[in-house]
């Protein structure tokens, strides 16, 4: 096997500006886009390293005879979005990577190769929220199963990407405010996890993990500027601008569930007043249709409801819809997105809850903003967590501190 640096990275500082070195880093290069990409054509690595097609085309004779590369011929298009022909993966299947997605009362682990295909997975029912330390117990014995039954070893993972829902400080590896997720204050997620499993980690929310799930595999592919919305027992935004998600300086960015609406509107669990979470998320629909009912409703229940023709059901999801669409839009205002992606639970609403958001996008955002934005449902909706943080792996493998891989 040849060790490879990654992306970014000299260890011979003798030779920087050399052609050796030079080529060793263009080298990298390529692979980190492999590697982000999972599979993809030359004409794809010359866009997105800005390399020449000349320079890609020799960089990657050189992998496919070194054996880390091979081709694929697509006589169609993969079902992925992807085009047609001959399309580059690499080769490397003893090495892997693990996602681990908390959401509020679940936790999902999965372990991936690099040729970004899932080789084992495991979910737990649980409440993440107020049992955080047992939280971290239970992810590190799932990821001890799927590594089992996937076959691979703990030395042949290269990272591990973990989603959190809520705020993250990635500087200091913690939850980035004290009234979103207060059950995890204090706890220094990525030491802690870093400690259990024995592997380098890194974390984000899981808003930017839904973001990044759609950016490498679904709704997102190819596109620079998009918002993802994830609807659901919370609302929270992950924003890609120049191909980039957008975080912030202390991690809080897309904590669009926490707009204020109405400065006296019902207090929010975040300490203010009027959030838009305290009109549109999965909580304030159910409290809204379930007074009067003997049944006791979930929020898959309401939808459920809504399309065979529930009024009440019906109404506050579109309400919902359109309580989004005023926030999104101001969204729209700032940062100008192609497209806004709605996932999480509630996007399973489809159109009744889509179409408020585009027709209060009309009327909030300004025309030229407003004229250039689709919003479309996301691709991923259960899994989209668990799968952006697989690419969070995959991702910041690229951007490794340490080689060789
Ligand atoms: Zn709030």
């Amino acid at each position: 096997m040849i060790p490879l640096r990654v992306a970014g990275r000299s260890t011979n500082k003798k030779s920087d500006g050399s052609l050796a070195w030079l080529r060793e880093r263009n080298r990298d290069r390529v692979i980190g886009v492999l590697r982000t990409l999972g599979r993809t054509s030359q004409a794809d690595i010359a866009r997105t390293t800005g390399l020449s097609r000349t320079t890609v085309s020799t960089l990657v004779a050189e992998l496919k005879e070194s054996g880390l590369v091979f081709e694929v011929d697509t006589k169609a298009p993969d079902g992925r979005g992807g085009r047609p022909g001959v399309q580059l993966v690499l080769q490397h299947p003893s090495l892997a990577v693990v996602g681990i997605d908390f959401g509020h009362s679940h936790l999902q682990v999965a372990v991936a190769d690099l040729n970004h295909t899932v080789l084992a997975e495991r979910r737990l029912d649980l409440d993440v929220n107020n049992r955080a330390a047992d939280a971290l117990d239970a992810s590190a014995l799932m990821v001890e199963e799927v590594l089992a039954e996937a076959g691979i070893e703990r030395a042949a993972v290269i990272c591990a990407g973990i989603g959190i829902p809520g705020p993250v400080n990635r500087a200091r590896g913690t939850v980035g405010s004290a009234t979103i997720l207060p059950g995890w204050v204090g706890l220094r997620i990525a030491f802690e996890m870093e400690g259990r499993l024995g592997l380098r980690v890194e974390i984000d929310n899981d808003a930017n993990c839904g973001a990044l799930a759609e950016m490498t595999w679904g709704a997102g592919r190819e596109c620079s500027n998009f918002a993802y919305i994830k609807a659901a027992t919370g609302i929270g935004a992950g924003l890609v601008t120049d191909g980039r998600l957008l975080r912030g300086a202390s991690g809080t960015a897309g904590e669009i569930g926490h707009t204020t609406l109405d400065e006296a509107g019902a207090l929010c669990y975040c300490g203010n007043r009027g959030c838009l979470e305290t009109v549109a998320s999965g909580p304030a629909i159910l409290q809204l249709v379930g007074q009067g009912r003997s049944e006791a409703l979930t929020l898959p229940r309401v939808i459920e409801l809504a399309a065979a023709g529930d009024i009440r059901c019906r109404r506050a999801i579109s309400d919902a819809g359109r309580e989004i669409g005023v926030a999104v839009a101001g969204l729209c205002n700032l940062i100008n997105p192609e497209r806004v992606i709605i996932g999480g639970a509630m996007s399973r609403a489809g159109d009744l809850l889509l179409g408020p958001i585009r027709e209060s996008i009309r009327r909030h955002t300004v025309l030229a903003a407003a004229d250039r934005v689709d919003v479309v449902p996301a691709v991923f909706v259960e899994r989209a967590e668990l799968l952006g943080s697989l690419a969070l792996a995959l991702t910041s493998s690229t951007e490794a501190r340490s080689a060789p891989v």
